[in-house]
């Protein structure tokens, strides 16, 4: 017989470093801890001597939400409340509407009208939260979502809640704890920008705790459409094929520029056909699929790589969100060669031309 294992969890495994109290619930979905594997075949093409990914659609609702939902959620229900609401482009709403359930409260998502993926709808349905569709794109949501959550007995768990970006900091403890160090660089797509200054953050305590030697270069990748961090200007219709970066209004804004410039970093934009490119590369030559936004990390350090930027050196690159949250997107872009054919041996011959 062996001892039984300790519950996994983000609020078991790192009770440490975040805001957690006796009172505060231990709730988990077995969050976090998510895999960091080596490219194969994309490093190379970048021009680095390592690349790693971090693969954040593994956990529980398919996005690395969860590491900061669990807390913002757990903080709620110790603060006593009975009900959670969140604007969400829809791994937000997913993973909020998930602990929701978990806890037995109330949940309420506001999601921008006709821009949001099949799955991440799928989701917040199958959790049974109340599902409000703005007439809006996800900015003017979120500012809805503030105003109701100040009016209402209702906690806000968008990233403004510090304790999202408090959670989500626990992906570059693990990080550093895979690697031995810190990477050099860390690729990450930026939409409301809360997991770049998550990172940032995490990062910089690594340095301090002494489980990492150095800061590595933050490149935050913006889409084309929606990259209001590269031009310096809000985006009134952001418009990219990665709805879940298809934000014109970072609400951590100046989070981003800090880890940008702090680091030594930089954040670009990566046009749709980018994407697209890298999303179909992860999933042809390294056996995984993403959702379009997570391709943003990987289409960015492609085009520095392709640039002659990028000289060698370790990255890892965050890989924010699974493929089957967005089925319509994978349609669109693949054009299956599917034969078909009896069920013997001969027919299938035939049909493969064997
Ligand atoms: C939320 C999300 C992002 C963007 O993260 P921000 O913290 O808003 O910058 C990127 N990819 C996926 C899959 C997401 O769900």
């Amino acid at each position: 017989m062996t001892e039984p294992q300790q519950p996994r969890g983000v609020l078991y495994r790192w009770a440490s470093i975040l805001p957690v109290t006796e009172a505060t619930p231990r709730i988990t979905l077995g969050e976090g801890d998510t895999p960091l594997v080596r490219s194969v075949a994309l490093g190379a093409l970048c021009g680095l001597d390592e690349l790693w990914f971090k693969l954040e659609m593994c956990n529980p609702t398919g996005s690395f939400k969860d590491r900061g939902m669990v807390l913002a959620v757990a903080k709620a229900v110790e603060g006593g409340a009975k009900a959670i609401m969140c604007a969400s482009t829809g791994n937000t709403s997913a993973s909020a509407a998930a602990y929701a359930a978990r806890c037995g409260i109330e949940s309420y998502v506001l999601v921008p009208g006709g821009n949001v993926a099949a799955g991440k709808l799928a989701q917040a349905i199958a959790f049974g939260t109340r599902i409000v569709q703005i007439d809006g794109n996800f900015d003017e949501a979120l500012n809805a979502a503030r105003e109701l959550t100040q009016k209402h007995p209702v906690a806000l768990v968008n990233s403004v809640n510090p304790h999202r970006i408090q959670g989500q900091k626990t992906a570059a403890y693990e990080i550093c704890e895979s690697l031995g160090d810190a990477p050099d660089i860390l690729s990450v797509p930026v939409g409301n920008a809360g997991n770049i200054t998550a990172y940032w953050k995490g990062f910089g305590e690594c340095a301090e705790r002494g489980l990492a030697t150095l800061h590595p270069r933050m490149y935050g990748f913006q889409a084309a459409g929606a990259a209001p961090l590269v031009s310096g200007k809000l985006v009134e219709h952001p418009e990219t094929v990665a709805s879940a970066i298809r934000i014109g209004n970072p609400a951590s804004w100046s989070g981003a520029i800090s880890a940008r410039d702090e680091s030594g970093g930089l954040i670009e934009a990566v046009t749709d056909e980018e994407i697209l490119e890298a999303y179909g590369l992860l999933a042809a030559k390294e056996g995984l699929f993403v959702e379009p936004a997570s391709a943003a990390s990987v289409a960015g350090l492609l085009k520095l790589g392709r640039a002659g930027r990028l000289r060698g050196g370790r990255a890892a690159a965050i890989l924010t969100g699974n493929g089957l949250k967005d089925p319509d997107t994978a349609a669109r872009h693949y054009h299956p060669d599917i034969v078909v054919s009896d069920a013997t041996v001969a027919g299938v011959e035939r049909a493969l031309g064997w």
